[in-house]
């Protein structure tokens, strides 16, 4: 600021000056002995300031479930700190009102923004944690006193380029070229001319500028934006304006601003009235918003679609994963477990039984005279006869058996808590219904296979230390089945 300037500021005698009630107030807050009684006994003095302090405790704002009904419990609820500085808003914005007729209509405008702006930086304060909120209120109420400075100091001058300013922006603007400086800088002034607490002096000082250094600072200069959403013509652009100021000084994203936006436009009301100044909520502002909902539930209904196809994508890839590891463990010809399955399942069962106590049988089983099948009809025949086998086997025993491809025609079925006798009675079962039903045709005519199996048992009769000494049981049965002429059981222990 000019030092002419800040001259002519000193001696203006018509400059705003806080009323006697402000003052005290003022002096009270800088006291660091004052108690809650002292605070009552003066705000107590002035009969509309204390129906103010009653009426903004029991309002929205202090969601309090009791009614407050005195100012001393108004200042239970509110604490000394805030009941001061909000009193102190209270009388500044009463107090201050101009004695000028020809004034009154430029400065109704200035208090209406400073009213919306300080809602709005209280509602900004709370979504960001901020613990200062009346201060924070205070500081919003008070940014444009240097307009009223201003004016009060160069009516003939300032009010005109006041009244010609379609924004804030563009009223900056004119206020540098006309005077070398803005009314944030003058309001500076004032405010610590008035001694206000540092707090304000800097929050004032900084409502204008493009960095701000603190959060406290932050709310109050994006407030600003927020209450031309009420002041210009234009609501659309002051929303994106707002938008903008509040992303780049408070990180706030545009559903926090729009947040706000409702939150000042229904709590505006009652604040208002406390304040005197009428303000009516323009009707654009409610159809913005509700263009916003529509918005962020068209986005929110595109973010839940990318996480259902998110979702399926996982379930896909797990679908396939699991496909992939059970096709591992499968023999791709018949279906049933490999060789390597084989070994893990029967090794696992073996040690169950043996820690239990429970029976376990096993039974190789080899297809007899596999070998002319595939010469006299082809490999693809063979093939087909090795999978109807599997399927067959895999039929007519319980879910809980095992069949498994052991290699070339051979196969090891598995019966876990199964004695010998028990699976003798199976595998004879088994024999006689492979016995009578194709495993395929060839040229319409039927094809049958018989097998051997041999049978060995872990169990009451016999113990084996290792599973291999079991496999080598039943490998030996089989070549007993063999040897005594194939289409046979036989069981290592069990005598017919
Ligand atoms: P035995 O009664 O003594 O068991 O006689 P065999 O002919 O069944 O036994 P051998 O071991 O002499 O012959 C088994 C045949 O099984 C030889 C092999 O070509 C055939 N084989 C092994 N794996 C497959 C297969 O995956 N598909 C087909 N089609 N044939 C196979
Ligand atoms: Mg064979
Ligand atoms: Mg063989």
């Amino acid at each position: 600021m000019r030092a002419e300037f800040e001259a002519k500021l000193s001696c203006c005698r018509d400059l705003p000056s806080p009323p006697g009630v402000a003052l005290r107030i003022l002096a009270l807050a800088r006291d660091p002995d004052v108690v809650m009684a002292t605070a009552a006994d003066t705000i107590g003095l002035d009969a509309a300031l204390t129906a103010r302090m009653l009426r903004i405790a029991n309002s929205p704002l202090y969601a309090s479930r009791r009614r407050v009904e005195n100012l001393s419990q108004a200042l239970t609820l509110l604490g000394l700190n805030a009941t001061l500085t909000l009193a102190l808003g209270f009388s500044l914005a009463s107090g201050m009102r101009s004695r000028h007729q020809a004034d009154a209509q430029c400065e109704e405008k200035v208090w209406r923004r400073s009213v919306i702006a300080a809602l709005a930086s209280r509602l900004l304060g709370e979504r960001i944690g901020q613990r200062r909120l009346e201060e924070l209120m205070l500081a919003g109420l008070l940014q444009d006193i240097g307009i009223l400075g201003l004016l009060q100091l160069d009516r003939k001058t300032y009010a005109p380029l006041l009244t010609a300013s379609p924004d804030n922006a563009s009223l900056l603007r004119r206020e540098r070229e006309q005077f070398g400086c803005d009314h944030a800088e003058v309001g500076h002034w004032m405010a610590r001319y008035w001694n206000l607490p540092p707090l304000l002096q800097d929050a004032i000082g900084a409502s204008e500028s493009k960095h701000v250094p603190s959060p406290f600072d932050a709310c109050v200069a994006v407030s600003g934006f927020l209450a031309d959403l009420w002041i210009e013509e234009d609501a659309d652009a002051a929303r994106l304006r707002a938008i903008e100021a509040a992303h780049s000084h408070l990180s706030l994203d545009v559903v926090a601003v729009d947040g706000v936006i409702e939150q000042v436009g229904k709590m505006l009301p009652e604040i208002a009235t406390m304040f005197e100044v009428r303000i009516t909520q323009p009707r654009r502002i409610a159809a913005l918003l509700q263009e916003a909902r529509e918005l962020l539930v068209l986005r929110n209904l595109r973010e839940i679609q990318d996480a259902a196809r998110a979702r399926k994508d996982a379930d896909e890839f797990e679908h396939r994963a699991r496909r992939l590891a059970e096709e591992a463990r499968r023999d791709p010809l018949t279906g049933v477990y490999n060789r390597t399955q084989l070994e893990s399942v029967l090794e696992k069962e073996f040690e169950t039984s043996s820690r239990h106590g429970w029976p376990l049988s096993i039974a190789f089983v080899d297809l007899d005279d596999f070998k002319k099948i595939n010469d006299g009809w082809g490999h693809l025949v063979g093939d087909q006869v090795l999978r109807s086998f599997a399927s067959t086997l895999q039929q007519h025993l319980r879910g809980s058996d095992i069949v498994a491809r052991y290699g070339g025609e051979e196969f090891l079925i598995v019966l876990p808590g199964t004695d010998e006798r028990a699976a003798l009675g199976v595998m004879r079962r088994i024999l006689a219904e492979v016995g009578q039903a194709p495993m395929t045709r060839v040229d319409g005519r039927p094809l049958h296979v018989t097998f051997s199996a041999g049978l060995a048992t872990h169990g009451a009769l016999e113990q084996f230390t290792h599973v291999d000494q079991l496999l080598q049981a039943a490998d030996e049965a089989l070549y007993g089945a063999k040897r005594e002429g194939r289409n046979r059981v036989v069981a290592g222990l069990v005598e017919d």
